[in-house]
């Protein structure tokens, strides 16, 4: 039994980086695939954003000299290239996948739309969204709201090295504590990092329940969906 029947896991293209300094560590890789099937298991529909961090940013492009737009443009090819190792990772490990691209690109992925992603998930196929809106002048926090909304799921979670919010940087601040459950207004009062403003914003108004955890530890994302408070909950 789990507590969410369909979820929208964000994952964060740094940390796919392992302990390496750029592109993708095989080890973490396998590891989350591992994850990911443990929770297929338990039967829930979960469709995936991944970030392309640990490839490009657009906004380091800029400070580069690049445009923008193409550097966005890069950003999503590179959550694009991270989407096709995890889809080639998953299936190593016999769980079916399907990748829908917010931009056309077949055959690498089948162009995405909302009720594609939920026959998919429904027919018990993992769902990953690269070039997640296709648009630039965002970042995949935004664009995982988005979709999450969009694919109707019941909460989103977002995997990153941290274990939840704190009140402060835990790694700057000791005095800092973990919130066991935030709402969004509180979020916005305190001015707190969980995701950028755009994408907190956008769950807030669609009521789109947050799970903050740390994803990097084996076996926390099948504790989280069954019911293990080990992050924090951000909620209206
Ligand atoms: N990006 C974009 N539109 C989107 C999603 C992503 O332009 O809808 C680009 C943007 O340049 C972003 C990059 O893709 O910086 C990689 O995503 P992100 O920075 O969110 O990766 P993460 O920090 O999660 O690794």
């Amino acid at each position: 039994m789990t507590t969410y029947k369909r979820i929208l896991l964000k994952l964060s293209g740094e940390s796919l980086m392992g302990e390496k300094q750029y592109g993708i560590d095989e080890k973490r890789l396998a590891e989350y695939a591992a994850q990911i099937k443990e929770i297929h298991e338990l039967g829930v529909q979960i469709g995936i954003v991944i970030g392309g961090g640990n490839i490009f940013r657009g906004l380091n492009g800029t400070h580069k000299g690049f445009d923008r737009v193409k550097g966005d443009q890069m950003g999503m090819l590179a959550t694009v290239i991270n989407s096709l190792a995890l889809s080639s990772a998953l299936a190593a490990t016999g769980v079916k996948v399907r990748v829908l691209t917010a931009v056309r690109m077949e055959p690498i992925g089948e162009f995405y739309n909302k009720w594609r992603a939920i026959e998919c998930m429904e027919a018990g196929e993992v769902v990953i969204m690269p070039a997640v809106t296709g648009n630039p002048f965002f970042t995949t926090d935004p664009g995982s709201s988005l979709r999450g909304i969009e694919i109707e799921a019941d909460v989103m979670l977002k995997g990153p090295r941290v274990d939840g919010i704190y009140t402060a940087d835990p790694e700057k601040d000791p005095t800092a504590t973990k919130f066991h459950d935030i709402t969004y207004d509180e979020v916005l009062k305190r001015g707190l990092k969980v995701m950028d403003l755009t994408a907190t914003c956008m769950c807030k108004e669609n009521n789109l329940p947050i799970i903050v955890f740390d994803m990097d530890t084996v076996g926390n994302l099948k504790r989280v969906m069954q019911g293990e408070e080990i992050g924090t909950l951000v909620h209206n």
